[in-house]
């Protein structure tokens, strides 16, 4: 999977997903992230990048030109077929989800555009923009770090980012719940023990002991998210004695 991040603070970006697990799928060429400064494409002597908005107001607003030829360069010479898509991060957009996030894993390649200031030309957006995402109803100074948190929960759903993929499908949001109390050494903490069950090495009485506190955690912080899950989970019912004699005089 290749990403493609065009911003004004390539720097931003690129420490954040140069380290850990991301640092070492770029490495192993799992994925690939190329950071494009926007400013290298202004025609304007001073690599001026934005311009006050017309109708008046406050701010600055990110100009046209240097986004579209950065854009061009970036698809000139692409693979024919390669299924792509260009996304503005903005508080405008729809908010991500895990499950947006997994069905942009059909894309070879993710192009995406941080905005800075007020904002961007509308103009830039209508001819080259797919769609625009958001990370949350808040607005941040710049699209960097909502450009990092959608390659990070992107890219970890690629094939052989994390060592297991259980470990994205098992945890919170994926698997419908928030997910159970995580534990490791020392067995007790400031006189804390860690719950009897996870120490007995009895499997199935750890897992049911996992999903009874998921649910009881999913419960109290997201009854929405509770509600749904055991909508789509209901209670096995239980064979009646009759009925199951019946069954065995057959
Ligand atoms: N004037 C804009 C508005 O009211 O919609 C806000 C501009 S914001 C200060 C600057 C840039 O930060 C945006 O162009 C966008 O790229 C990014 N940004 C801010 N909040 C965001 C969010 N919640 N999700 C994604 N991007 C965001």
């Amino acid at each position: 999977m290749k990403f493609d991040i065009m911003t004004l603070f390539p720097e931003m970006v690129s420490g954040i997903l140069s380290e850990s697990i991301l640092g070492r799928a770029r490495k192993a060429g799992l994925i690939s992230v190329t950071c494009h400064n926007i400013r290298d494409y202004s025609e304007n002597k001073h690599k001026n990048v934005d311009d006050t908005p017309f109708g008046g107001g406050r701010g600055m607003v990110m100009a046209a030109p240097p986004i579209a030829a950065c854009i061009e360069d970036i698809t000139k010479n692409l693979p024919e077929g390669e299924r792509r898509r260009v996304i503005y991060l903005s508080p405008k957009g729809k908010v991500l989800t895990q499950a947006k996030a997994s069905s942009l894993l059909a894309y070879d390649r993710l192009i995406l555009l941080c905005g800075h200031y007020e904002g961007v030309d509308q103009r830039v957006l209508d001819e080259y923009v797919d769609e625009e995402i958001s990370i949350g109803d808040y607005v941040l100074t710049g699209g960097e770090l909502p450009a990092c948190v959608l390659v990070d929960t992107v890219a970890r759903m690629v094939d052989g980012v994390l060592a297991m993929p259980e470990c994205f499908e098992d945890e919170s949001i994926a698997s419908g719940l928030l997910e159970y109390p995580q534990y490791t050494r020392p067995v007790t903490f400031h006189g804390v023990d860690v719950p009897p069950v996870l120490l007995s090495g009895h499997h199935a009485n750890i897992q049911k002991w996992r999903l009874a506190e998921a649910l009881r955690i999913t419960e109290e912080r997201r009854p929405e998210m509770a509600a749904a899950y055991r909508a789509a989970h209901p209670p096995k019912e239980k064979k009646s004695r009759r009925k199951r004699t019946a069954e065995t005089k057959e």
